[in-house]
């Protein structure tokens, strides 16, 4: 169906019926962020200024950590009945899990992982490196333990361009930390984001996945854990395809082609796919037209531990997807989209 004829389809009558502060926006990708240090009386602030339901995702230990404190284990507290939880490892930090259960030392675990020529360096990133974590058992005593409560599973994922930072991972820091030339191997991200589908496929949670330069490597993987299982009678999970940059191309050709074209949501951020400059989806305008508006989400991507000016500019660039979506939908108020992202968002995790 082309996209004039899947606009005239809305009943864009029945979507007026309440007032647009019944919605709260929609933040279906964010994050805890990295850091060495936790401020506690940041931390402690998660909600945003605007009514915001938020899907964060972890990507770490230390990222898990404060989800598990702050929304999972927290008694009683009512603050975060619009927190939804992701658990995930991100690939930038999928070398430091071990997804093999064999007893390795730590060195043979790093040179089993990482792509490196120069000794020299890999030396220098080793002596900075943390024992590896066991992937089964980091499932086991968190993923396992707290099924009930994790909405998602993610941020997982492949990235073909990251390069280690020279303190060993990826990490907020006041002055850039130097990047070095190594690279986790790929067979060593598909291993763990395979992992995670299958736990994801067998817990039935949908996914958030992050994809740069791996599109083929992505969506081969999700036939394979996700695809075959559907075949067997067992429903498929909801896959999101976060600030995708595939081409449009791949999304009617391939994921669109061979999964249920309801099951394939786009999360689409200002930072990344509404820029204007991003080419394989030739402008948002176009991107969001090659979707169905169901299988839309809107995200930021940023941290969401932050205070004062920081939490502005979340809602800021939230608010700015929200307006694109309605100049291309021609939704004239924000109540009708609001209602619509907060339904896909319901469905996306159903
Ligand atoms: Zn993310």
């Amino acid at each position: 169906m082309v996209f004039a004829e899947r606009r005239e389809l809305l009943d864009m009558e029945a979507l007026k019926d309440t007032n647009s502060e019944t919605y709260p926006l929609v933040d279906a990708h964010c994050h805890i962020g990295t850091r060495s240090h936790y401020d506690p009386e940041t931390i402690c602030n998660l909600n945003r200024n605007k009514p915001t339901i938020q899907c964060i995702m972890s990507n770490n230990v230390m990222d898990w950590n404060v989800i598990k404190e702050q929304v999972l284990e927290k008694n009683g507290s009512s603050n975060y009945d619009m927190v939804k939880v992701g658990f995930g490892v991100h690939p930038w930090y999928s070398h430091l899990f071990s997804a093999i259960d064999e007893e390795l030392t730590k060195r043979e675990h790093y040179e089993n992982v990482l792509q490196y020529n120069d000794q020299e360096e890999f030396e220098t990133l080793l002596s900075k490196l943390p024992e590896p974590v066991s992937l089964e058992l980091y499932i086991k005593e968190n993923f396992i333990k707290y099924n009930e409560k994790i909405d998602v599973v993610g941020e997982i994922g492949l990235d073909k361009l990251f390069r280690l930072p020279q303190n060993g991972f990826h990490m907020e820091s006041k002055t850039p930390i130097k990047l070095t030339k190594i690279k986790v191997k790929m067979s060593h991200q598909v291993s763990i984001f395979t992992r995670l589908c299958q736990l994801a496929a067998e817990y039935k949670k949908p996914v958030s996945i992050h994809d740069v330069k791996c599109h083929a490597n992505v969506f081969d993987t999700c036939i394979r854990e996700f695809l075959s299982l559907s075949h067997s009678g067992i429903h498929g999970c909801n896959i999101c395809l976060h600030s995708y940059t595939g081409s449009i191309e791949m999304l009617e050709s391939q994921w669109f082609k061979k999964f249920p074209k309801e099951q394939i949501f786009i999360s689409l951020s200002n930072y990344i796919n509404l820029r204007e400059k991003h080419k394989l989806t030739n402008s948002g305008d176009d991107l969001i037209k090659a979707i169905s508006l169901s299988t839309i989400l809107t995200e930021t991507d940023y941290p969401v531990d932050t205070d004062g000016r920081d939490k502005a500019y979340l809602d800021e660039h939230l608010e700015k997807v929200y307006d694109r979506i309605r100049d291309v939908y021609k939704m004239e108020n924000m109540h009708d989209c609001k209602k619509v992202m907060y339904n896909n968002l319901m469905a996306f995790l159903q």
